[in-house]
């Protein structure tokens, strides 16, 4: 270990994202324990870490209290896809509320730094397009969705008042959709559902005309995005926005998948589902100015990969890290 490097836990490490963020970190030098109950990661994800020197992996539930010394934490634990998170609502609500009372204990008492993976689902169905961080959000609290949403603005909630009421050092980035490599090919979003439709050559599902527009930010980005807000001056604690600008309208990504996995897929059209939104689209002014990050890689770059990774899922190498 170097006198730079650091002991970084990573809660939900195992997942999508998480697994994205571990790689960057053991290869930058720290030492990485990650944490997961593998409710939607997989081992898999981490396997080419797992000889590593610096990389522990443990199985276990953050709504339990968790009792490792650590520098910083990384608290990504959570389902993030509907389907997923309204599986079993409660617990979900449980791994955002308990799981960042517990994550924000172990913080109070190692001292170490915090960072809560939050999200644009904060703001719930937006009147404010694009969204800034001062927006307060539009959110039904006794909806299918109110579990993640208001699960993850309570956390928000609990991590300023742990910094108001301990000075716990604390850093929330309000995440926007994200794709790439080792997404759940069943998470039901609409990058891995139109790659394995027209990987499968089966009809690309369009809910309503695909006139609706959303912003892809590919996850190199997104991690680059997470350690910078980590690394940041002490002052810094969010919420920050962090995802791509760039807009496009769902049946433009339709085409665009098609183009690049070169399927004989058609695409179908069915209907809206409720309180879909026409729009969502991050306002970055702040992670620009503060972090001095953007997004650097295109919708055309990162599918590539993505869809290099779909590939191989489907053809049963799964294992095959991303
Ligand atoms: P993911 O489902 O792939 O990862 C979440 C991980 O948390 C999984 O490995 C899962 O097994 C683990 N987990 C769930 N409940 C747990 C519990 N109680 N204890 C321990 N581990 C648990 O999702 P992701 O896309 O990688 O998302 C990571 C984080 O980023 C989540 O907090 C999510 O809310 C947030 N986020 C993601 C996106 C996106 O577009 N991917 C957008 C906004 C916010
Ligand atoms: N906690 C934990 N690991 C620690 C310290 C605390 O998991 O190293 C959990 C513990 O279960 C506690 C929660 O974090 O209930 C909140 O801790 P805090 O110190 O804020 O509250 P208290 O212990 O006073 O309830
Ligand atoms: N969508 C679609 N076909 C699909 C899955 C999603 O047309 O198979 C649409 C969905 O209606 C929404 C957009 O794609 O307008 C993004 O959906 P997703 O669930 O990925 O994310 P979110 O709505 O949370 O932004």
């Amino acid at each position: 270990m170097s006198l730079t490097s650091k002991r970084i836990l990573v809660t939900g490490g195992a997942g999508f994202v998480g697994s994205h963020l571990c790689e960057r970190l053991v290869a930058a030098g720290h030492e990485v324990l990650c944490v997961d109950n593998y409710f939607t990661g997989r081992r898999a994800n981490v396997a080419h870490l797992l000889d590593h020197a610096n990389f522990e992996l443990m199985r276990h539930d953050v709504t339990f209290p968790l009792y490792v010394e650590v520098d910083q934490i990384y608290n990504l634990a959570c389902p993030a896809s509907p389907i997923h998170y309204q599986f079993d609502p409660v617990q979900t609500t449980k791994t955002s509320v308990h799981g960042a009372i517990n994550m924000l204990g172990l913080a109070k008492r190692t001292r170490a730094r915090i960072l809560q993976a939050s999200t644009s689902e904060v703001y719930g169905d937006p009147t404010q397009h694009p969204q800034t961080e001062e927006y307060w959000g539009n959110v039904n609290p006794i909806g299918p969705r109110s579990c993640y949403d208001e699960g993850k603005r309570c956390a928000e909630t609990l991590f300023f008042d742990y910094h108001r009421q301990h000075g716990l050092e604390i850093k929330v980035a309000r995440i926007f959709n994200t794709y790439g490599p080792r997404m759940h090919p069943k998470d039901g979003r609409v990058v891995s559902n139109f790659i394995m439709q027209a990987l499968e050559d089966r009809p690309i599902t369009l809910y309503g005309d695909g006139s609706q527009t959303r912003s892809f930010c590919y996850v190199d980005d997104l991690v680059e995005g997470l350690i910078r807000l980590m690394e940041s001056p002490a002052d810094i604690t969010g919420p920050i926005n962090l995802g791509n600008p760039g807009e496009f309208t769902i049946r433009g990504l339709a085409e665009q998948v098609i183009a690049a996995t070169g399927s004989a897929s058609e695409l179908s059209f069915g209907p809206l589902p409720e309180n879909d939104p026409q729009q969502r689209q991050p306002d970055i002014a702040r992670a620009r100015a503060l972090l001095g990050w953007e997004p650097t890689v295109p919708l055309e770059e990162g599918l590539a990969p993505t869809i290099g990774y779909f590939e191989r899922l489907v053809a049963g190498a799964a294992n095959a890290p991303g």
